[in-house]
């Protein structure tokens, strides 16, 4: 017991400090940036910022959410993400255990969320950080089947999209989405892959109500689907089952 809650304390914390690493990816990779250099440095003044204005979530608290050179304010999107993604990786630990795979799982969880608040902020779905989604959820103990739901959700989007642009003659999905199918396959295989499909399509249907106009990014219902298809996989089977055999 006191074991659980160490280790959910120490995942919790590198959660912290990959969300960090997130509003890095999140706010540079957009903008063609390198994710190394430079250091960490206000966005206002350019000031670097010392390793202790650098702790997650802490030092927005103590510097009020304001730059300690200059006081101009720090965007909530940082704590924020940090936080996001540390309970992302304990929510993941409680329902992996501490397998050698959990890490991957965790990573390939992040970059959907990295995807998705690009998507928000961008309108835009980055390759590299797409990619490195799909490579982490491949990373399991049945690599083979991984790859294999992979390339069959990824085909299968593919191939929809496809049709519908023939029939509807305009691009009614990116390439983008099927990558992020490939990743989704993944991580839940089948029939999970298709309730998840499913699951954001209602997700998304009041947004797209709101936003007619403009439209709404869907890779961030995509990822909230797959998050919630991964954890109550087995009463999502259940539930298929159901709905199939009565
Ligand atoms: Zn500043």
């Amino acid at each position: 017991m006191t074991d659980t809650i160490l280790i959910s304390i120490v995942v919790f914390i590198i959660g912290l400090m990959i969300g960090s690493f997130l509003n890095v990816v999140i706010y540079r990779i957009p903008k063609g940036e390198n994710i190394a250099f430079p250091a960490s440095h206000c966005q206002h003044c350019s000031t670097p910022l010392k390793w202790y204005h650098n702790i997650p979530v802490l030092s927005w608290l103590f510097l009020r959410g304001k730059c300690a050179f200059c006081n101009a304010p720090i965007a909530k999107q940082y704590p924020l993400v940090e936080l996001i993604t540390g309970i992302l990786f304990v929510i993941l630990y409680f329902k992996l255990g501490l397998v050698w795979y959990l890490p991957f799982v965790a990573f390939s969880f992040a970059a959907l969320f990295a995807l998705v608040m690009i998507d928000f902020k961008y309108m835009a779905v980055p390759d590299n950080v797409n990619f490195a989604a799909l490579i982490f959820a491949l990373i399991q103990p049945d690599f083979l089947h991984a790859a294999m739901y992979a390339a069959i959700a990824a085909g299968g989007l593919y191939l929809i999209g496809l049709f519908s642009s023939l029939i509807a003659r305009r691009q009614a999905m990116g390439g983008a989405d099927v990558i992020v199918a490939g990743t989704m396959g993944a991580l839940l295989g089948f029939p999970n892959f298709f309730a998840a499909l499913f699951l954001s399509a209602i997700l998304a249907v009041v947004p797209s109500l709101i936003k007619r106009e403009t439209g709404v990014p869907f890779v961030p219902f995509l990822a909230m689907a797959t998050f919630i298809v991964y954890i109550y996989d087995t009463q999502t089977l259940q539930l298929i089952e159901k709905v199939i055999y009565g």
